[in-house]
C-alpha cells in the first residue's frame, strides 16, 4: 500500500520512459496481464465454474470465458453486497464496493472495488501528469479541484459503498497521490466530505479566491461540475467578497466540521476582497476569461471533456478565456482505459492512449453488433485505425470479458497500443419505430439549434430527450434550458432544426410517412436542471461523477414529473408538413 508522498515521488520522465516501453510492447503486456489477473483470481468461484483449470493464455481465456454485461453478473455481485465472503469473482474477497454514477443508464449499478483499482488508478493519473507536465509545467501547485465525495455506506452485508470517486478521494494514499501530482486540492477535507454539496461548493470557490495565488490548475472529474461551480460563483461572488472582507463565513454554511475547518483559513482580508469585487464587477458583463482573471497563475482546466461533456466545452472556453482547456482520461467506475497522452491536442479531437498493464482489453467491431454477427472480439493490438468498437474490459476486481456499454473510434497508434476517441454510449436513446438515434446524434442536433440560438445570444443551459408514447403515433420531444428567453419564431424554427438534424434513414422515412410524429420542442424554466441533479445527489450520486441523463425513460417518473412541472412554451415541428 502507498502511503507516503515519497511513495509516489516519480521521476516523471521514468514514467514517461516506461510508459514508452510498455505500449511498444502492448501485445506481450496484455497477456501478462490477463495471466496476472487470472492467477490471482485462480481461486474465484466465477473463474473455477468455467474451466480454465490454470490456463491463462488469451485463446483459453477467450474459448472458456462468456463476453457478459452487468446484468448477468448481478447475481454474483449481490451475493458479494449481501456479505457473502467467499471467493466469489475474485481470489481475495471484495469489502468495498463502488456504485456507477447511473445517470447515463438510469440507475446506479454496484461495481466491485479493491485497491488494485486504486493503484491503477495513480498510474493512470501519473501517466498522464508526466506527458502534461512536459507541456504545461507546475510546481508546488495547489488545484481549485471541485470535487465531492458522496455518502458512503454499509450495506446489507457490511459493506462499504460509494461512487468510484468516493473510493478514490477516501483512499489513504490518495491525498500523497495528489501532492505528488502538484494537484493538492486547496479545499480542506472537510470541504471534499462534507454532506451539503451547495456548501461543499460555496467553500471550494471561497479557498480558492482565497489561495487564488497558488491555484495552477481548475479542475473536477466531469467538465460539467466546472462549469456548474461558475455559473455558481456568478451568483455569489459577492457573498464571497463579504466573507473575505470580514473573515467570517456566510452563516448559510452551517455544516460544524466545514465551519471550523474554514475558520482555520479564512480571515479579514479587505484587499483581497476589493481585489475580487473589483475583478467582477468588471467581468460581470458575461463573466468572459473569468477563470484567468481570478487565478492569474493558473496553467490550464483539467477534467473530462469528451463524449457527453462536449455540450459544456462552450461555456468551459468562455469561463476559460486564453487558458487551455485539457481533457482528463478515460474510465468508468469498472476501470480505468486510457490516459490522455497529448494534452495540447482540443478536446474536440483529444484521443485516449490505452494503458496495457491495467486491465485486459478487448474490442467488438461496431458493425458486427449492428449487423448481429456473433464473432470474436479483437485483441487491444489487432483492432483497425478509423474503425468504431464497444469495448470489453476485464480487470483486477473480478471483472471478466464485461461489455462496458461504450463505443470507441480508434484514431491511431501510439507505438502499439491504440489511441481511442470516446463515441457514445453504445445503447440507443431514442427509437420508436425502424429510427436509430444515439447519444452522439440528439448532441449533433442539439449543436445545429445551438447554433441558431447563438444569432440572439441565447445559450443552451442543459438538454435532455424522452420519447413520448402515449399518443400514437410517438414522438421525440427534447427539453432546453436555455440563458435566456428566445422569441417564439426563434424557437419553432430551432424545433424544425431538431427534426431536420436527425438524419437516420429510418427517422427520415418514418417521419414521412407519419408513423413519427412532429418533434417537439419543450422549454423549461431556469432552474429545472439543477432540480434534476438535486434529485440524483438525493439518491446518492456524486457531484464528481453526476452526467445529465440525455434521454429520461418512461419509468424514470420523478425526473419527468420535474421536467413537466417546469416546461415554459413547447413548439412542433413543422418540417414534415
Ligand atoms: P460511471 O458510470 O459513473 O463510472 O461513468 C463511466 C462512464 O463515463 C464511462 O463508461 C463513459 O461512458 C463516461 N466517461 C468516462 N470517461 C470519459 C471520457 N474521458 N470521455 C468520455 N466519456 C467518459
Amino acid at each position: 500500500m502507498l502511503e507516503r508522498v515519497e511513495d509516489f515521488n516519480f521521476n516523471m520522465d521514468k514514467v514517461v520512459e516506461e510508459f514508452e516501453s510498455l505500449t511498444k510492447d502492448a501485445e506481450r503486456v496484455q497477456k501478462e496481464t490477463l495471466k496476472k489477473i487470472l492467477e490471482d483470481n485462480a481461486s474465484a468461484e466465477y473463474l473455477q465454474n468455467l474451466g480454465l483449470n490454470g490456463r491463462t493464455d488469451p485463446e483459453s481465456f477467450k474459448a472458456c470465458v462468456p463476453l457478459v454485461t452487468h446484468k448477468d453478473l448481478e447475481p454474483y455481485i449481490y451475493r458479494i453486497v449481501d456479505g457473502d465472503a467467499a471467493s466469489i469473482l475474485t481470489g481475495k474477497p471484495i469489502t468495498t464496493i463502488s456504485l456507477s454514477s447511473g445517470t447515463t443508464q438510469g440507475k446506479p449499478k454496484y461495481v466491485p472495488w479493491n485497491d488494485e483499482l486504486f493503484e491503477t488508478t495513480m498510474q493512470i493519473y501519473q501517466t498522464s501528469f508526466a506527458f502534461r507536465n512536459r507541456e504545461y509545467p507546475i510546481k508546488n501547485g495547489k488545484a481549485l479541484n471541485f470535487i465531492y465525495s458522496s455518502k458512503q455506506f454499509k450495506t446489507k452485508g457490511g459493506l462499504l459503498a460509494g461512487t468510484a470517486t468516493t473510493n478514490v478521494f477516501r483512499n489513504v494514499s490518495y491525498k500523497c497521490g495528489m501532492k505528488a501530482l502538484q494537484s493538492q486540492c486547496c479545499s480542506p477535507d472537510e470541504v471534499i466530505f462534507g454532506p451539503d454539496f451547495y456548501q461543499s461548493l460555496y467553500c471550494h470557490l471561497l479557498c480558492g479566491l482565497i489561495f487564488r495565488d497558488e491555484v495552477q490548475l481548475v479542475s473536477s472529474t466531469f467538465a460539467h461540475s466546472i462549469v456548474h461551480s461558475f455559473r455558481t460563483f456568478e451568483q455569489v461572488w459577492e457573498d464571497l467578497c463579504t466573507d473575505i472582507r470580514e473573515g467570517v463565513l456566510n452563516s448559510k454554511v452551517t455544516v460544524p466540521s466545514i465551519r471550523t475547518a474554514m475558520s482555520k483559513i479564512l480571515k479579514p482580508n479587505p484587499e483581497l476582497a476589493n481585489l475580487v469585487h473589483k475583478k467582477c464587477v468588471k467581468l460581470s458583463n458575461n463573466w468572459y476569461g473569468l477563470i484567468q482573471e481570478i487565478f492569474p497563475n493558473a496553467k490550464y482546466v483539467y477534467g473530462i471533456m469528451t463524449g457527453s461533456m462536449e455540450p459544456y466545452l462552450k461555456k468551459l472556453r468562455h469561463y476559460a478565456g486564453e487558458l487551455p482547456l485539457l481533457t482528463a482520461d478515460y474510465g468508468s467506475s469498472e476501470g480505468w482505459i486510457g490516459a490522455n497522452v497529448n494534452p495540447k491536442v482540443a478536446p474536440e479531437m483529444a484521443t485516449y492512449a490505452v494503458l496495457p498493464q491495467i486491465g485486459y482489453f478487448e474490442f467488438i467491431p461496431l458493425n458486427e453488433i449492428e449487423l448481429c454477427i456473433d464473432s470474436q472480439p479483437l485483441g487491444l493490438t489487432e483492432v483497425k485505425v478509423g474503425e468504431e468498437y464497444e469495448i470489453v474490459i476485464t480487470n483486477p476486481a473480478g471483472l471478466y470479458r464485461y461489455r462496458l456499454g461504450d463505443v470507441v473510434k480508434v484514431m491511431g497508434f501510439h507505438n502499439s497500443t491504440p489511441e481511442l476517441k470516446f463515441i457514445r454510449r453504445s445503447s440507443l436513446l431514442l427509437t420508436i419505430n425502424i429510427d436509430k438515434n444515439t447519444e452522439k446524434d440528439l448532441q449533433l442536433a442539439v449543436e445545429a439549434a445551438t447554433r441558431l440560438l447563438a444569432e440572439q445570444k441565447l445559450e443552451i443551459v442543459d438538454f435532455t430527450s424522452h420519447v413520448e408514447l402515449s399518443k400514437e403515433p410517438g414522438h421525440y420531444v427534447i427539453f432546453f434550458e436555455m440563458s435566456g428567453e428566445g422569441s417564439e419564431e426563434l424557437l419553432s424554427e430551432c424545433c424544425n432544426c431538431l427534426d431536420k438534424s436527425f438524419v437516420d434513414a429510418g427517422y427520415v422515412s418514418s417521419r414521412k410517412v407519419k408513423m413519427i410524429e412532429a418533434l417537439e420542442l419543450r422549454v423549461v424554466r431556469s432552474g429545472t436542471f439543477q432540480k434534476i441533479l438535486d434529485h440524483y445527489l438525493g439518491l446518492g450520486a456524486a457531484v464528481s461523477q453526476y452526467k445529465t441523463p440525455r434521454c429520461v425513460g418512461p419509468t424514470n417518473t420523478k425526473v419527468l414529473q420535474i421536467l413537466s412541472q417546469n416546461v415554459v412554451h413547447n413548439f412542433l415541428s413543422t418540417a414534415f408538413n
